[in-house]
C-alpha cells in the first residue's frame, strides 16, 4: 500500500473546494438540475467564481491551464466535488473532457495542444469521447467496425457510435476507428480529432437513459460518421496507436469517475445517518433498528475501503506505475458500493427517497449506469483475474504489498502435514 497522507497544503484546498460546494453548488442544484439556457448562463457565472479562487480544472496540471496537483490530491479534492452531480462541471473537471485533455496532453502534438487542448481546459469549449458502437460489443473494443480510411493527406472516417456522451453542442470528439484492418488486433485502431461541424458528422439523438434525455454535456449521443473527412495530422499518438492510448485514457477517466462516488457515496450515507436518528418508527428512531445500524456500518467500512483502495491506485499513478489490477479492482467494487450505498439510504427514506425532494432518487439513477460506463463489471473482474492468475500459473504468488507477482516460495506446493491442516475434516469437535 502507497504513503496516503494528507498534506497539509491538501488539507487547506479541501476547506476551500468545501467552502465553494456550500457557497455556489449546493443552494444552485435544484436550478442546475433543470438544464435549461438559464442553467447555462448560472454555470458560467458560477465557473468564473471557481477560477477567481484558483481551483479551476484540478485534474491537470498548471502547464497545461489547470490548477492540478497530482492524481492522490485531486482524489481528495474530487471526493468533496463528487458530491453533487453538477458540480464537476462548474469546477471545469467533468467526464469525458477530463479524460480527453490527459490524452491530449499526453500525446497531443504541439499544435493539437494549442488548438483542442487549450481551449477545452480553459472550459471555453467542450468534447465526447467515440468509442462505443450499438452493433458490436463494447467490452471487446478490437470488433469495432467504424473505419477511417487514407486518403491523401486525409482520413475518411465510416461508421455508427453511440454513447456518446456529451456529443450535443460539443466542438470536437475523439473517434476511436479502425486504421489499419490487416494489422494485429491491438494494433488495427488510432485515435482521431473530429471537429463537430464537419460534413458528414450527424448527431442522431440524444439517447434517454433511464428516462433522462439530458442536455448537451449530460447528453448520450448516437452518432453517425458518413465520408468524414479530417486531416491525418488529427491522429492522436501515431497509427495504431489507439488501444495503447485507450488505455491511458481510460485508466486516469476510471479513477476520475470512482473519486466522483467517493463524495455520492459519502452524501448518501449522510442522508442515511441523519434521517434514521430523526425519523420515529414502532415507539423509536429507525436508527435504534438492528437492521438499519447493520446498513449503517456496512456503508462506513465500505466507503472506507472504497477510499483506500483510490488512494492507492492514486499514489500508484502519481509514482508512473499504471495501476491496471488496482484501477479495474476498485472501478468494480466501488461501483457495486455507490450502488448498496445509496439503495440502503433510499429505503431508509422510504417513499421520500424516490421523489425530488430528496437528491438519493437522482443519484440512485447514475450509480447503476456506474456498472457499465468505462467497461462493465465484468471485464473488470476478468482484468484482475486473468492477472493474478497468470502470476500463479506462473509460480508466483501475488504480492498485495507490491501490487504485483513476486516470486513464490515453494510453500503453494507443499503437501499437508500428516493429518490435514487444522480445521479440515476430521477436526476433533
Ligand atoms: C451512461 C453511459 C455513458 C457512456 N459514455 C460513453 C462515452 O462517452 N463514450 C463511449 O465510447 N462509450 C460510452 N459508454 C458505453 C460503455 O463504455 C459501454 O456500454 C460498455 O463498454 C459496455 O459495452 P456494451 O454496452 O456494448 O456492452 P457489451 O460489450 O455488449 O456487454 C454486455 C454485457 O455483457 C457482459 N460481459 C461482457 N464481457 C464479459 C466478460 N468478459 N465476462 C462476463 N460478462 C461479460 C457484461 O455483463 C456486459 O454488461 C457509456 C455507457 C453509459 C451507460
Amino acid at each position: 500500500m502507497a504513503v496516503l497522507a494528507m498534506t497539509p497544503e491538501v488539507r487547506e484546498l479541501r476547506m476551500r473546494v468545501r467552502d465553494l460546494m456550500d457557497r455556489l453548488v449546493y443552494p444552485n442544484e435544484a436550478r442546475l438540475e433543470r438544464e435549461d439556457d438559464e442553467t447555462e448562463a448560472l454555470v458560467k457565472e458560477l465557473r468564473a467564481q471557481v477560477r477567481a479562487a484558483g481551483l479551476w480544472a484540478p485534474h491537470i496540471g498548471p502547464e497545461a491551464g489547470g490548477s492540478g496537483r497530482g492524481f492522490v490530491a485531486y482524489a481528495f479534492l474530487n471526493e468533496l466535488i463528487g458530491r453533487s452531480a453538477w458540480a464537476p462541471l462548474v469546477f471545469g473537471c467533468q467526464a469525458p473532457d477530463a479524460g480527453n485533455a490527459e490524452i491530449l496532453n499526453s500525446f497531443g502534438t504541439p499544435d493539437q495542444r494549442r488548438r483542442w487542448l487549450a481551449p477545452l481546459v480553459a472550459g471555453d469549449v467542450r468534447s465526447f469521447f467515440s468509442m462505443t458502437e450499438p452493433e458490436v460489443s463494447g467490452s471487446d473494443p478490437t470488433g469495432l467496425r467504424t473505419t477511417a480510411v487514407r486518403d491523401g493527406d486525409d482520413w475518411v472516417i465510416d461508421g455508427h457510435k453511440w454513447f456518446s456522451s456529451g456529443a450535443e453542442g460539443a466542438a470536437f470528439g475523439i473517434v476511436m476507428a479502425v486504421t489499419d484492418p490487416d494489422a494485429e488486433p491491438h494494433r488495427r485502431m488510432s485515435q482521431i480529432i473530429v471537429p463537430a461541424t464537419t460534413p458528414g458528422v450527424e448527431i442522431v439523438r440524444a439517447i434517454p437513459v433511464l428516462g433522462h434525455r439530458g442536455r448537451g454535456w449530460s447528453t448520450h449521443c448516437e452518432v453517425r460518421y458518413t465520408g468524414v473527412r479530417v486531416p491525418v495530422a488529427n491522429t492522436v499518438g501515431e497509427p495504431g496507436d489507439g488501444f495503447r492510448i485507450a488505455q491511458k485514457r481510460l485508466g486516469p477517466g476510471r479513477i476520475h469517475h470512482v473519486m466522483r462516488w467517493l463524495g455520492q457515496m459519502q452524501r448518501a450515507f449522510e442522508l442515511m445517518c441523519a434521517y434514521a436518528l430523526e425519523r420515529q418508527a414502532f415507539g423509536g428512531p429507525l436508527a435504534a433498528k438492528q437492521t438499519v445500524q447493520s446498513w449503517v456500518a456496512d456503508s462506513a467500512a465500505e466507503i472506507q475501503a472504497c477510499r483506500l483502495l483510490t488512494l492507492d491506485a492514486a499514489a500508484r499513478i502519481d509514482q508512473g506505475d499504471e495501476a491496471r489490477v488496482e484501477i479495474s479492482a476498485v472501478k468494480f467494487y466501488a461501483a457495486r458500493v455507490l450502488h448498496d450505498v445509496i439503495d440502503r439510504a433510499v429505503q431508509v427514506h422510504g417513499a421520500l427517497g424516490l421523489t425530488d425532494q430528496s437528491p438519493l432518487a437522482r443519484m440512485y439513477v447514475d450509480a447503476r449506469a456506474a456498472r457499465l460506463y468505462d467497461g462493465p463489471d465484468e471485464v473488470h473482474r476478468m482484468v484482475v483475474s486473468r492477472r493474478v492468475l497468470r502470476a500463479f500459473e506462473q509460480g508466483e504468488v501475488w504480492d498485495f504489498a507490491e501490487g504485483g507477482p513476486r516470486g513464490g516460495s515453494g510453500r503453494l506446493k507443499a503437501s499437508p502435514p500428516e493429518g490435514g491442516f487444522p480445521g479440515a475434516a476430521g477436526t476433533p469437535g
